[in-house]
């Protein structure tokens, strides 16, 4: 029960996190609902890690996001770890459970929830394209494979990082990896191209990961970035009448089913969305 003077604590932790969006969309959520939590950021540096989890457990927290550098690092400081952080090998979300702390990642499953939601796509049977073998491509990699998509071509600039991606897919589907260089080579019958790569991210917006004209046109096109929420990818490929989809939807589902972990409501996941839509971006009718 909550004590309704005294909102609870929930949180981000990363280093750095000045930039986190988090506080912004979550706080939104939780005012517009009248729930009684204050979301805050905590920059912390990887040598206080495991004091900052402590502290939050002492606190009493409900419970907090964990960013770039501390997902894998959290891992051995938690009570008990879902399946799917676990294979995925990292955390994004920490309910607080009376003082037991549980690691969750909703980053593959609030990207399939947010693809599914804006491109209508059934990856079941799918061929799927990801650009990219960093962290962000695991999580969404494995939720795809383990959602029925028939085969996973990996294309990374560092080819082994590729087969390392490929070779942890392959109990769940049938995989590939391939130069990034070679990915023209692989667009026969591909239904879904992912950018999991930062080519293209602010400041670099020009930068993009695939020659425009070797995009096929009945591709769904994503990109996990979300600023700027439309990359130079994103834009070529709507040219070419691909249908797009924008990181931007990524993170809001990431954090929408963080937030029904901790309060146990499901949040307004439009309001979550204008809250973090840069202005011009925001499509709004006069
Ligand atoms: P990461 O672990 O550092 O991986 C970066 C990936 O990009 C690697 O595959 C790397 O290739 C590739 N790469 C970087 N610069 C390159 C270049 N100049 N040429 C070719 N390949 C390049 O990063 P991450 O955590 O996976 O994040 C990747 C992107 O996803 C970021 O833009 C991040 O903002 C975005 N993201 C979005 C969400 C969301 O909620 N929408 C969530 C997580 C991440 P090598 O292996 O060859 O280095």
């Amino acid at each position: 029960m909550h004590n309704k003077h005294h909102a609870q604590l929930l949180a981000v932790i990363g280093h750095p996190i000045a930039q986190s969006k988090s506080p912004l969309m979550h706080n939104r959520a939780l005012s517009v609902q009248r729930l009684p939590y204050t979301y805050l950021a905590f920059d912390v540096h990887p040598e206080m890690l495991a004091q900052a989890v402590d502290g939050l457990r002492a606190l009493g927290a409900r419970g907090w996001n964990v960013t770039i550098p501390h997902k894998i690092a959290v891992l051995p400081l938690l009570d008990a770890v879902s399946d799917e952080a676990r294979q995925i090998g990292a955390v994004n979300t920490v309910v607080n459970d009376g003082g037991k702390l549980y690691g969750y990642n909703t980053d593959g499953s609030g990207y399939l929830r947010s693809l599914q939601e804006e491109t209508g796509l059934d990856v079941r049977g799918a061929r799927v394209l990801i650009l990219g073998a960093g962290g962000a491509a695991r999580g969404v990699a494995y939720t795809l494979a383990v959602s029925g998509a028939a085969q996973l071509i990996i294309a990374n600039r560092t080819l082994e990082k590729a087969e390392r991606l490929a070779d942890f897919l392959a109990p769940f589907t049938q995989t590939a990896a391939v130069p990034l260089s070679d990915a023209g080579k692989w667009m026969n019958g591909v239904a879904l191209i992912v950018n999991t790569t930062s080519i293209g991210m602010y400041p670099h917006t020009e930068s993009t990961p695939l020659p425009a004209d070797i995009i096929p046109e009945g591709a769904v096109v994503s990109d996990l970035i979300y600023n700027p929420v439309k990359t130079t990818l994103l834009q070529e490929a709507e040219r070419r009448g691909a249908l797009i989809h924008s990181g931007l939807g990524m993170f809001v589902h990431q954090g929408a089913l963080a937030y029904e972990k901790w309060t146990g409501v499901s949040p307004p996941v439009d309001v979550m969305r204008r809250a973090i839509t840069p202005p011009g971006e925001r499509g709004e009718r006069p």
